[in-house]
């Protein structure tokens, strides 16, 4: 089985960094600062658009439109090129790095260590989903990752995901969002949410599994017996 493992509200919270991150390189790039706010507990924004499950270059398109430019492919390819050092930079002047949830490590080894391919799928940036995952342990652990880079949806990153996928073997998402549940399912695997982001299990329904967290054992247990 291959288990693909969306990041932020799943394996890590604490994404502040990121959001500031990729606004401050839109200031960079166009000469003024997107209106952004994030809070675990209720999710996060670019002015009234909640960005939730939205993938980097979709939220990079809303803060050039939310500052009155065209996002235009190439100015948000420059952006996204500016971000992950905007993002190392934050970092290492003292914002607070992305911390893993609870159970997220343990499940990760305990899934390879019986045999599944584990990977991510991610709304993240290349430059910033690796950084972020070293810096909440995950360094190593995985064995294959889809980025958000050339993508515009999650939809597409889960495809590219897939794409590790032997031919007939089982596929899992693992995502806190519904935009993680409608990507599986778009994709034709199975869905495994979490309620350790923004949302309730009212909201993930769609799921094949709904669980507290990573730390549930019914998580695991619905993974491995699925093969
Ligand atoms: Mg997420």
């Amino acid at each position: 089985v291959l288990v693909l493992f969306d990041i932020d509200g799943t394996l890590l919270s604490g994404a502040d960094a990121h959001l500031q991150a990729m606004a401050e390189a839109v200031q960079m790039v166009v000469g003024h600062l997107p209106p952004v706010c994030s809070d675990d507990e209720v999710g996060a924004y670019v002015g009234e658009i909640r960005i939730n499950g939205l993938v980097d270059p979709q939220i990079l398109a809303l803060m050039l439109d939310a500052v009155g430019t065209t996002d235009d492919p190439a100015t948000v390819r420059r952006i996204a090129g500016l971000a992950g050092p905007r993002y190392r930079d934050l970092l290492q002047r003292g914002a607070p790095p992305a911390t893993a949830l609870p159970g997220a490590v343990a499940l990760v080894e305990a899934l390879a260590g019986a045999g599944a391919k584990v990977g991510v799928a991610t709304g993240n940036l290349r430059s910033i989903g690796v950084t972020k995952l070293a810096a909440a342990g995950f360094a190593g652990l995985f064995h294959c990752g889809a980025f958000s880079d050339a993508h515009r949806d999650r939809t597409a990153v889960v495809a590219e995901g897939c794409a590790h996928a032997r031919p007939g073997e089982g596929v899992w998402v693992v995502g806190d969002t519904p935009a993680d549940v409608a990507a599986g399912r778009a994709n034709g695997v199975q869905v495994l949410a979490v309620t350790t982001g923004a949302y309730g299990p009212e909201e993930l329904t769609g799921a094949d599994v709904v669980a507290d967290s990573l730390a549930d054992v019914g998580a695991l247990r619905a993974i491995l017996s699925s093969r």
